[in-house]
């Protein structure tokens, strides 16, 4: 017997007809023996149709996130009704649960909470009595009880975090792919399925856009020992085993996959003094305002000022732009400019360590391609650039070529 939790995302919890599917799943699984725990997300596309819906009530100017929070959760809470009837429709004793109910406890950062704990106690009374939890993604309940969620994909990081708290067996994430591919296979036709991948290029390629996992669930699952699978519900199959660089084959391909984001703008502040601190100065206004900053790139003229480029979240964009005008008047430098027009892409493998020139070799492919290079970052086993917005298939399915993923081993 062993303790499984199973998410299933949108796309696969999109009619009650799929629910049905899934209930008929967890029966044959309950009567082999197997304890349940499901995690759903909303119903296809509801979450964007919430987002659109609190976007028409125009309050940028004020801080919404909390009430929007409580909108938001509210796709995952006709997910767990829905399904739960199903299962009880099937003579599996099944009972819903929201966040505040289990309880997920996280932070109070709206719209982009961290989990900080989960209790287990009613959840393992279930378990007991032989009820199947339905358990809401996406959502918990902050230190003042209120509503919050985990970010978009979120569901996925409810499930790590319940299967760690559960001692679960394993995390299975039920998506509309076979698995963790070379790069989105909804992009770039000749995606290969990844066997197996190891925890830390899942997280670059997560982080770096690659949505197919949330990131945050990578972090935990690694961190807390999780055995992870990325499966198809629609198609029987192996799917992607995360795992630990250890238990990966000795010769590692060079680059495992290729990520990439359309969801990031780019803002220069022109003029700015060459002077000790002025990166804070800039930096700071912006990250007390919880905006994340990824790239940065500073260029020192030959007058001596600087300029000071990064790039945000495009959700963040225009109030980055907002407090970078004020910023350029207290620091008396000049222009802000913004493209929110431009993509990221990146190269992720761990065979990177071991092998000189492979970031020389993809600025080559994107050149053959003509194609222009606005900023450049690395890290030890990732390459990212930013490109302009409307090469970023041709790269994409550039890189993977030029890089032969299509043909290299799992
Ligand atoms: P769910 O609703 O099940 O959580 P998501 O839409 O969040 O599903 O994630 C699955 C999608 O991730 C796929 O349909 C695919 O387009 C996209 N994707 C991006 N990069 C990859 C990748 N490297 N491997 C697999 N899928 C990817
Ligand atoms: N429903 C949420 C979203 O669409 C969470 C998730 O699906 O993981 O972002
Ligand atoms: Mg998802």
């Amino acid at each position: 017997m062993s303790r499984l939790v199973m998410k299933f995302g949108g796309t696969s919890v999109a009619t009650t007809a799929l629910m049905d599917r899934i209930a008929d799943r967890v029966h044959t699984l309950k009567q082999a023996g197997h304890e349940v725990l499901l995690v759903v997300s909303a119903m296809g596309h509801e979450t964007d149709r919430l987002v659109d819906l609190a976007a028409q009530i125009d309050y940028s100017a004020l801080d919404g996130r909390q009430e929007s929070d409580v909108l938001l959760a509210t796709g995952e809470q006709v997910s767990i009704s829905l399904l739960a009837l199903s299962l009880m429709k099937k003579g599996v004793p099944a009972r819903s649960f929201q966040g505040h109910q289990i309880a997920i406890h996280t932070d109070a950062a709206f719209s982009r909470a961290r989990i900080l704990s989960i209790d287990t106690e009613r959840l393992e009374a279930a378990l007991s009595d032989g009820i199947v939890p339905v358990v809401a993604g996406f959502q918990g309940v902050s230190p003042e009880g209120r509503v919050t969620t985990l970010g978009r994909g979120g569901s996925d990081t409810t499930a790590v975090a319940l299967a760690a708290a559960m001692k679960a067996d394993e995390c299975q994430i039920f998506t509309d792919v076979e698995g963790v591919y070379t790069t989105d296979p909804r992009v770039v036709a000749g995606a290969r399925r990844l066997g197996q991948v190891t925890f830390e290029e899942m997280l670059e390629l997560a982080s770096s856009g690659s949505k197919v996992l949330h990131s945050r669930a990578v972090e935990l699952a690694n961190k807390y020992a999780v055995p992870l699978r990325v499966l198809s519900s629609f198609v029987e199959g192996p799917g992607t085993l995360i795992t630990s660089e250890e238990t990966m084959m000795m010769e590692a391909p060079l680059i495992s996959g290729v990520a990439f984001t359309a969801d990031e703008a780019k803002l220069t502040i022109r003029g700015v003094k060459d002077q000790p601190g002025i990166a804070s100065r800039i930096l700071s206004p912006i990250s007390e305002a919880n905006i994340e900053v990824d790239m940065i790139v500073q260029n020192v003229g030959a007058d001596q000022s600087t300029d000071f480029t990064f790039t945000v979240a495009q959700a963040d964009f225009e109030q980055a732009q907002r407090l970078l005008r004020q910023i350029s008047e207290e620091i008396q430098a000049g222009e802000v400019l913004g493209d929110a027009q431009i993509a990221k892409l990146s190269i992720v493998g761990v065979g990177m360590r071991s092998h000189a020139g492979v970031a020389s070799r993809m600025f080559e492919i994107l050149a053959a391609e003509g194609i222009n290079i606005q900023m450049i970052s690395t890290s030890e086993i990732k390459i990212s650039v930013v490109i302009d917005e409307k090469y970023l298939e041709l790269a994409a399915r550039a890189l993977h070529a030029g890089f032969e993923l299509e043909s290299s081993s799992d």
